[in-house]
């Protein structure tokens, strides 16, 4: 027998977990189309109305059972399909279907959800056509109970597991009880399918995406899966497996640890607090920050948003999805940040020419300013929500001061408006920008006086100021986060906004890597936000430090030629000072690349 297979997918929820396979055989299900008589038609299609009565009854119970009190705020998904159910598209053409070219039930449903998958398939943006699996899954589940096939169900997991499904549906993932299911992997999914959002809401191990894992992997065979790198091991070696038994203990260790952290502030020995908020797309995404203890979102990426449906999202749909985690997060700030569509960021209801050079075309703010009509529904959106709570709107990719000069005469038109029309929203809203480019590190002093706050972008401002794109593998070696030239453009921001009295904070992953807490703290950030499981990592290393030690070390890095020099020096301290943390293998804790 082959050991050591190492699969890669994609990784969405953390945690290593070590365990047999339980393969679910879901995929397998066929339905084969046939002519029918004109006299079976109605009993065929009272069959489907059954099967279609039944799926709904068995939706219900799966909603009732429902007792994790983590799971309750997503029972939505289920009314999601609920509704589905009731759908005239998927329903009524099947019965149409039916009785228009006397084929039996499961072929007239099978002709319909093809016919949805190209639709979804010729989809660009990844949101939406992931929510095709949410069809997909009602369509699976009508099929199963039209053909008589059992529902195997994940409550009936009776052993220790690894489940092994082609696709699993969010009703699979509510019934997962975690003493028993200990981790999951799947052909299909991305980051942000329900059923991703739902296992880091529980808090078991995932990866998704791994294409044709259900091909190789035999029911009862040993898996190693990691969480955290997306990587799937099938009959683990004894090395392998002591490595990742390590690995998972380590984890687990450090989850326990951090529990303690939860409810402290993020302060150094020396009495300067910093503030550590959450990143999310999703509203989803927010209880899993309070529980971590973010004090505030430090960025809303709105695309998410945009991504969601095939026309662009009206100001009510918008002031709905803000207000909810403006209240929510209440009376911590939510940082919105406007739409950040073009580069990689692709959003279907969004049309963008072909442009040579995406990364530096028409990106962000470039493309609000050029569709105002859009950019004021959003402002004007942000800025009712912030009548709800405290919220903050955070501008992309600036460039120079013309741009938040512009930016300016919008959100003031946005303002007369919602006055004029007796609508209210927070006079005081803070505005501020996201530093993701050198010209903006280069010139923050000047950006700094227009505005209340700055963010960076250290995703962007990397990418930028070393001219590597962020998402090509071919050149991922020349993208380092210490690189002199990306230390220097911080200090720059840092030193500028501390100049001028405004805020500086940084909302990409560097501020998420618990190797780079100590460089950020010392020069001068008084704000990290990162995705909420890294928050505790972060306030560990914060409150074992003093500021001023931060500073000397970053005066001592900045002196430094080259990006391996400063890692090994950083590494080094961070060593010394920190040995339970970075001695352990790091990958099972750490963050995805910047
Ligand atoms: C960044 O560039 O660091 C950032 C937070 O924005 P995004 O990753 O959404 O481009
Ligand atoms: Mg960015």
């Amino acid at each position: 027998m082959l050991q050591d297979i190492f699969l890669q997918g994609i990784s969405a929820s953390p945690g290593v977990a070590i365990g047999a396979a339980y393969v679910i055989d879901r995929n397998r299900i066929s339905a084969v189309e046939r002519p029918i008589d004109v006299d079976e038609v109605e009993a065929e299609c009272r069959l489907f109305q059954e099967a279609v009565s039944r799926s709904r009854q068995q939706l219900q119970e799966v909603k009732n059972r429902v007792a994790e009190p983590r799971l309750a705020e997503h029972l939505h998904i289920i009314d999601t399909h609920l509704l589905i159910l009731e759908d005239q598209m998927l329903v009524g053409e099947t019965l149409s279907l039916i009785r228009a070219e006397r084929i039996n039930a499961e072929g007239a449903l099978k002709r319909i959800l093809q016919k949805f998958r190209a639709v979804f398939d010729s989809i660009e943006d990844e949101y939406l056509r992931e929510r095709r699996s949410d069809v997909d899954s009602v369509g699976q589940r009508i099929l199963r109970n039209l053909m008589g096939a059992a529902q195997q169900s994940l409550a009936d997991v009776d052993r220790k597991a690894i489940v092994v499904a082609h696709d699993l549906s969010p009703a699979d993932t509510m019934q997962m009880d975690k003493e028993r299911i200990i981790g999951f992997i799947t052909d299909v999914g991305g980051r942000t399918s329900h059923t991703a959002i739902l296992a880091r809401s529980l808090g078991i191990p995932a990866v998704v995406g791994l294409e044709s894992a259900t091909a190789k992997v035999r029911d009862g065979m040993p898996l190693i899966i990691d969480g955290s790198t997306g990587t799937v091991v099938l009959n683990p070696s004894p090395e392998t497996f002591r490595d990742y038994l390590q690995k998972k203990q380590f984890y687990e260790y450090l989850q326990q640890e951090l529990i303690f952290y939860r409810d402290l502030e993020a302060e150094t020995l020396d009495g300067h607090r910093i503030v550590l908020q959450g990143n999310v797309e999703l509203a989803e995404e927010v209880p899993a920050a309070l529980r971590e203890g973010a004090q505030g979102i430090g960025l809303y990426r709105t695309e998410f948003l945009y991504m969601n449906r095939e026309d662009t999202p009206s100001e009510e749909d918008q002031l709905q999805a803000y207000k909810t985690i403006v209240e929510r997060m209440a009376p911590h700030p939510v940082t919105i940040r406007t739409l950040d569509v073009g580069g990689d960021k692709l959003v279907s209801s969004i049309d963008l020419s072909d442009e040579a050079n995406p990364a530096m075309g028409l990106r962000a703010v470039r493309f609000s300013l050029k569709e105002k009509h859009l950019f004021k529904t959003q402002l004007r959106a942000i800025l009712r929500a912030s009548a709800f709570g405290r919220a903050r709107v955070l501008i992309p990719m600036i460039t120079g001061v013309a741009e938040i000069v512009a930016c300016k005469a919008c959100i003031a038109e946005a303002k007369e408006e919602l006055t004029a029309e007796g609508l209210a929203f927070d006079e005081h809203l803070q505005v501020g920008i996201m530093i993701e480019t050198p010209s903006a590190a280069m010139i923050a002093d000047l950006l700094a006086r227009e505005v209340d706050f700055l963010s960076v972008g250290t995703n962007d401002l990397i990418q930028y100021c070393l001219a590597v794109d962020r998402g090509n593998e071919h050149v991922a070696y020349l993208y380092e986060p210490l690189h002199p030239a990306v230390l220097r453009a911080l200090r720059m921001t840092c030193q500028a906004a501390r100049e001028q009295g405004v805020e500086i904070g940084i909302c990409g992953e560097m501020a998420a890597d618990p190797l780079y807490a100590l460089v950020l703290l010392g020069l001068g950030f008084q704000e990290l936000s990162m995705n909420a499981p890294y928050i505790s990592q972060v306030k560990r290393i914060i409150r074992q430090v003093r500021r001023q030690e931060a500073e000397e070390l970053v005066l001592e890095l900045l002196q430094l030629g080259t990006a391996p020099e400063v890692a090994a020096r950083l590494e080094a301290e961070m060593h010394r000072r920190f040995p339970s943390l970075f001695e352990a293998p790091r990958a099972a804790g750490s963050p995805g690349k910047c």
